[in-house]
């Protein structure tokens, strides 16, 4: 059998940057998208976000770098001939057309004959669970009726690739989960690839195969969302994504296996994982609540690795109790199952804690931070 060349990305962005006058929006962005596969642009408001998914649509020229889909350089095409399907926000109906002449605009665009727009506009609205909305206005639908509208023109057109700029910002939170869950279950089965971009790490972590954190414009981290969530790479990351415990340290020492001994402020000597900083420096461990082990009994009692602790406040929560502790100085959270030997405990109580080395990651401390 001839040995194939791997397939060649969907969208592979190379080195992409933007300007606006001295503001750099985007900084030498390089990513790559698969078919077939969603990659979440995420982060804070002003990141860059929605410049870079104007480079890609046709809206804004790159300053430099270069943009191609399926291989074929797109610098030069115009939007509406790249051929790819677009959702805001706010869906962005033609107010004076009816729902199946929306979704159908795409198409008549392209010239497309009238049995295959019906057909393919039958198909599109079938999915989007609107079959028997056809016919209606876009003053006559909800919210989420009218962003499944605008998801069913962007895809029509059987499109390379759909661009998406927080879909569902403008819903409410229990109708942003089921669409999201939806467009999840959309994606999965057309095979789609699909560029989203969004602020919302959870809308993030329910659409993507792999995502791409940026801040100022620059890319921190990309990875599928377990990756970015058990080994973050930056302090920035493990910052974004999830929650975290974060405590100022030095680094003292480093072992072979980038076990870090690290010292608190106040002297207190706890073990983690050093992640780029080296022995002598200053760091931040970012420690996850979930990651702590607690027992309702003294540090001394429970020998190596166990830490002594002050139980602060603790917050039932069904089925997870939330514990803040004093630790060396600092404020701890940690979660745990809601078991019965931890309901019985009371603020004032001395604790030990423990975690696995590799938990507790030492970063070099962002700036600012
Ligand atoms: P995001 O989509 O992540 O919120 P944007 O791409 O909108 O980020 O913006 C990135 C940066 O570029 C921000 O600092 C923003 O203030 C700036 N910016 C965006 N649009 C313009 C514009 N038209 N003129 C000047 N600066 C802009």
């Amino acid at each position: 059998m001839p040995l194939a060349p791997p397939p060649l990305p969907r969208l592979e962005l190379t080195e992409l940057t933007y300007r606006y006058g001295d503001v750099l929006a985007v900084g030498d962005l390089s990513l790559e998208i698969a078919a077939g596969e969603c990659l979440t642009l995420l982060g804070p408001s002003g990141s860059g976000k929605s410049t870079a998914l104007a480079m890609v649509a046709g809206f804004l020229r790159p300053q430099s770098g270069r943009i191609r889909i399926d291989g074929r350089p797109v610098m030069r095409t115009p939007p509406h001939r790249r051929n790819i399907g677009v959702v805001f926000q706010d869906a962005q109906l033609l107010p004076h057309l009816t729902v199946a002449e929306n979704v159908a605009f795409p198409l008549r665009m392209r010239n497309a004959g009238r049995a295959e727009r019906e057909s393919a506009v039958h198909e599109m609205l079938a999915l989007v669970r609107l079959a028997r909305h056809a016919g209606r206005y876009p003053h006559e639908l909800s919210g989420g009726q009218a962003q499944r509208v605008a998801l069913a023109r962007a895809l029509v057109f059987a499109p390379r690739l759909v661009l998406l700029d927080e879909p569902f910002g403008a819903l409410d939170r229990q109708l942003r989960e089921e669409m999201q869950i939806e467009l999840r279950a959309l994606q999965r089965r057309l095979g789609v690839a699909m560029l989203h971009v969004t602020h919302d790490q959870d809308e993030a972590m329910v659409l993507s195969d792999r995502i791409a954190v940026i801040e100022d414009g620059v890319l921190r981290q990309v990875g599928t969302p377990t990756a970015l969530y058990d080994t973050p790479d930056n302090a920035f990351v493990a910052g974004f994504i999830g929650e975290n415990n974060r405590l100022p340290g030095r680094i003292d020492s480093i072992d072979e296996d980038e076990i870090a001994t690290i010292v608190l402020p106040g002297g207190t000597r706890i073990e983690g994982l050093a992640v780029g900083v080296g022995e002598g420096h200053r760091c931040v461990v970012a420690l996850r609540p979930e990651r702590i082990a607690l027992a309702a009994t003294s540090a001394a009692e429970m020998g190596e690795g166990a830490y002594p602790a002050t139980l602060r406040e603790i917050g039932f929560r069904g089925n997870h109790l939330r514990l803040v502790l004093d630790f060396a100085g600092q404020t701890l959270l940690v979660m745990r199952p809601a078991a019965a030997p931890m309901a019985g405990l009371r603020p004032g109580e001395e604790v030990a804690i423990a975690w696995q080395p590799h938990h507790a990651r030492a970063y070099r401390p962002e700036a600012g931070a």
